[in-house]
């Protein structure tokens, strides 16, 4: 029986569940592409203290409020504010302090002038030729305070939230444990590029592309290699997965009689669904062999890829898909039983059919912008919003 995408996630998810529960906590400089295990809040406020958002003097916004070239404000220069260095006393009316880029704002100032706005007026003495602006100054905690939560559990580690969980001042992150998934595509006629060709043979794409996605997706890759459709072959190169956490198998999973991936957990494991509701991709296959999840994608390159997309991603992430509505440039139809990812092209602002949809045409994944989601029985008219993931 075919299971709903709901389904087919959370089952998938429950096989891994108790390998994804602990976290460990890893400094940051480990951390670039794990996946946060927690929700992250800031140690401390940033602005620390009041600052100033550029170069020039700190002052009274209300002495400034007429400042042009033709009348420029005169204020009196009583002292300066570093980085690092506070000035010691309070601004009064008629005063400045000269202030740099995350230095304190004085007591007493509220507003500041950049110093392109400033001439010199000898004696001590500045002017300013525009008013001094309360907008320029950064106020402590504006951009993140202490005890919010800044980072989400499940998010990817990219080095722009290195960065901000270092910004928090977190020097050890908790980060869900790496799983070690084996990888094995099947199918006699599969062969690795590099190699001569025979008519009738493919190569393996498949391998190339699940090795990246796994990695984006924070976990550790183990090749297996490809085998043949042998029942014998398929369990001799999957027992060299031993100890993974996870096996990713590409083909043999449909209805063909040397489809025999699944015959293998029906033997010696456990088949938790075969066949989901979606195009493409609707063979997909899921279970344990040995005790080990397993994950059977389709053979076809594009429902491989498109499957790890939506079935398999979440799972290793713990985060659901992300997906943005666009306009419809013209009619999507629906699948009356099957939830539909087209292959998609942004054009003027909409989105278009990609034109080869078969699930064997792998550039339509290197030539398209987003996979349109076609829900059962609901065909999109142009004009109306689409669901739309990126791919
Ligand atoms: P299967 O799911 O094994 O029936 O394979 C479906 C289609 O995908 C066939 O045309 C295969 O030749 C092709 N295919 C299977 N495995 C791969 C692979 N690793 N790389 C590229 N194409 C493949
Ligand atoms: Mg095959």
């Amino acid at each position: 029986m075919h299971v709903s995408l709901d389904e087919a996630r959370s089952s998938f998810a429950a096989l891994l569940a108790s390998r994804l529960a602990a976290h460990e906590l890893a400094p940051l400089a480990a951390c670039y592409g794990r996946i946060l295990a927690q929700d992250l809040s800031a140690l401390v406020s940033h602005p620390s203290a009041t600052d100033s958002a550029l170069d020039g003097v700190a002052c009274r916004e209300a002495d400034t409020l007429q400042a042009s070239p033709d009348t420029p404000a005169r204020l009196r220069l009583i002292g300066e504010s570093r980085a690092g260095a506070a000035f010691p006393g309070a601004v009064s009316t008629g005063e400045a302090v000269r202030i740099y880029t995350g230095a304190p704002l004085p007591d007493g100032a509220d507003a500041i002038c950049p110093v392109e706005q400033l001439r010199d007026a000898g004696e001590g003495h500045t002017e300013l030729l525009r008013p001094a602006s309360p907008r320029d100054v950064r106020h402590a905690g504006s951009d993140f305070r202490a005890g919010e939560v800044v980072l989400r559990a499940g998010q990817l580690l990219t080095p722009q939230r290195v960065a901000l969980a270092a910004a928090l001042g977190h020097a050890r992150l908790p980060v869900r444990p790496r799983l070690r998934v084996g990888l094995l595509s099947t199918g006699d006629e599969v062969v690795e590029p590099g190699e001569r060709l025979q008519e009738g043979q493919v190569y393996n794409s498949n391998l190339y592309g699940l090795l990246g996605l796994v990695q984006q997706s924070g976990h550790e890759t183990l090749m297996l290699g490809s085998a043949p459709d042998s029942p014998r072959a398929l369990s001799q190169a999957l027992e060299r997965a031993g100890g993974a956490d996870l096996l990713l198998t590409s083909g043999g999973v449909s209805m063909g009689r040397y489809d025999l991936v699944r015959d293998l957990l029906i033997e010696d494991g456990e088949v938790a669904f075969w066949k989901v509701r979606m195009r493409p991709g609707g063979p997909a296959l899921c279970g344990s062999w040995r005790g080990t999840p397993l994950f059977g994608l389709p053979g076809n390159p594009v429902s491989a890829l498109v499957v790890f997309e939506v079935l398999v991603r979440p799972a290793l992430t713990g985060l659901p898909t992300r997906t943005v509505r666009l306009r419809a440039g013209e009619n999507f139809r629906a699948l009356p039983d099957k939830t539909a990812f087209w292959r998609g092209v942004l054009r003027e602002g909409a989105v278009v059919e990609y034109p080869k949809q078969a699930s064997s045409v792998l550039r339509s994944l290197s030539e398209s912008d987003v996979l349109v989601i076609v829900p059962e029985g609901q065909p999109v008219r142009a004009g109306e919003e689409v669901e739309v993931m990126l791919s």
